[in-house]
């Protein structure tokens, strides 16, 4: 099958009818074509219909390994008094689990964590691997063997994947050596660009090779030039921002600047970089990061988890600022739960409703939708995110039977904030049938080396 008849489709000028949806081999649409003739008695002729299609969804940030901790950091330390809980110590709990774990490890729990979001509505995901040694600290023989462990799994689930192998050299700002549990992650510049090298020959239309500073705590502003100028200049590039409220003062201390100011007075950034948890900037920071195009990389309910904050989006909407969702640590793997939490975070914390709307896109969830699919796209670096001629072939099939589905323009604001129904029933990733009927195909192979591997994993997990 390589076209599919939608009788309703969200096409880049919105919803249209009667849509003749065409692939090729290659996974990219070759016609887009609405108002085509009714596809009467089409199932004979070999064409499938559909009653509502949409683009799948980009997740932009993603630790795959993190899926096997979800669920198992919610036990407060024993003495309250002494040491909150925080997002520093969810990270040593976290640190100990990556210590122990083995590539084919990391690829089991990546394929489960794919195919999760892929039957969610995600057809393509943003890869920010930073564990790329052996637990003894030492390079694997293949310098890329856990990036493309995770690229592996990613195919096996038929998921589209941008790999972004990160520089990860500091244990904080000023150049702080690395703490020895974090020996794992230990890469300079030439180590990442080793590692992009060695990923060369799997890029295609199902995958991208970026690459991710860590953080400007772990990367220094020389690191990160160094890094830039062996990368071809059209790669994306993500880094963690401004997280946490330490970090912020941390950086203060150390440059006098926010992390923000510091990144744009140092660093060319414009529309290839996507900056992950740009929680705490203020007015001039908010201004730069919209001015220069960059994708705001926002991961709500990981955000949430971990206590960091909210981030500014009304101020950042008003300036036209690029924002996309990421789930990082997996606590969900659902775009709805994303936007919606990205959206409720900013009604709780100013007393209002309907914050993420514009003036032409007053309905929030066409405008969480769509804008959330542009900025995926853009911080992917693949030509996703489009029901159109020379975009991958992703879509999603919603469930018309669902009380909860109803024909546009009513559509994406009930799929977004009516219920907790899972509404996708089949997704087409890449030009292939990834989810039929809610199930992923390969499911049942992927859950069973994924329950495996947590049970060898059990001693390692907090
Ligand atoms: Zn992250």
């Amino acid at each position: 099958m390589t076209a599919l008849f939608a009788r309703h489709a969200l096409l880049p000028d919105g919803w249209r009818r009667d849509v003749l949806l065409q692939w090729g081999g290659d996974g990219r649409f070759t016609a887009v074509t609405p108002d085509a003739p009714a596809m009467d008695g089409s199932e004979s002729a070999g064409i499938e219909t559909a009653d509502y299609v949409l683009p799948g969804m980009i997740n932009l940030h993603s630790h795959s390994f993190q899926r096997a901790l979800s669920g198992l950091t919610e036990i407060a330390g024993e003495d309250r008094a002494k040491s909150a809980d925080s997002f520093w110590t969810w990270r040593d709990l976290m640190y100990r689990f990556a210590l122990g774990i083995a590539p084919e490890q990391m690829e089991a729990i990546a394929a489960q964590l794919f195919a999760e979001c892929l039957r969610h509505g995600y057809t393509s995901i943003c890869e920010f691997n930073y564990v790329h040694r052996a637990p003894d600290g030492a390079l694997y023989p293949d310098v890329a063997e856990t990036a493309r462990r995770v690229i592996a799994a990613a195919r096996h689930a038929g998921i589209g994947i941008t790999m972004l192998p990160v520089l990860y050299a500091h244990a904080g700002f000023g150049g702080a050596p690395l703490r020895d549990e974090q020996r794992r992650f230990r890469a300079g510049p030439a180590d990442v660009l080793a590692i992009v090298a060695a990923l060369e020959p799997l890029r295609g239309p199902m995958v991208e090779v970026g690459v991710a500073p860590h953080s400007l705590r772990a990367a220094s502003v020389a690191q990160i030039r160094d890094l830039l100028a062996g990368l071809s200049p059209e790669r994306p590039v993500h880094i963690h921002i401004a997280e946490q409220g330490g970090e912020v003062q941390q950086c203060i201390d150390h440059s006098g600047r926010r992390p923000v100011q510091f990144l744009y007075d140092n660093l060319p950034v414009d529309e290839r970089w996507c900056l992950v948890h740009a929680t705490h900037v203020a007015d001039d920071e908010v201004a730069a990061i919209a001015a220069s195009g960059a994708v705001a990389g926002l991961c709500p309910t990981t955000e949430a988890n971990l206590g960091d904050g909210l981030f500014p989006l009304a101020p950042f909407l008003e300036r036209g600022g690029r924002f996309g969702i990421g789930s990082d640590s997996h606590v969900s793997t659902s775009p709805v739960e994303e936007l919606r939490w990205l959206e409720y975070g900013q009604r709780l914390a100013g007393q209002r409703r309907n914050v993420a709307v514009t003036t032409d896109e007053r309905r929030v969830g066409d405008h969480l939708w769509r804008a959330a699919l542009a900025g995926g796209a853009q911080a992917a670096g693949r030509r996703v995110g489009a029901l159109a001629p020379g975009y991958a072939a992703d879509l999603l099939v919603l469930d018309e039977a669902h009380p909860n589905v109803s024909a546009p323009p009513e559509l994406l604001n009930g799929f977004v904030f009516s219920g907790n129904d899972n509404l996708v029933k089949d997704v087409l990733a890449g030009g292939q049938w990834v989810v039929r009927g809610r199930q992923h195909v390969a499911q049942a192979a992927i859950a069973g080396r994924f329950k495996e591997t947590l049970a060898n994993l059990r001693e390692l997990r907090p």
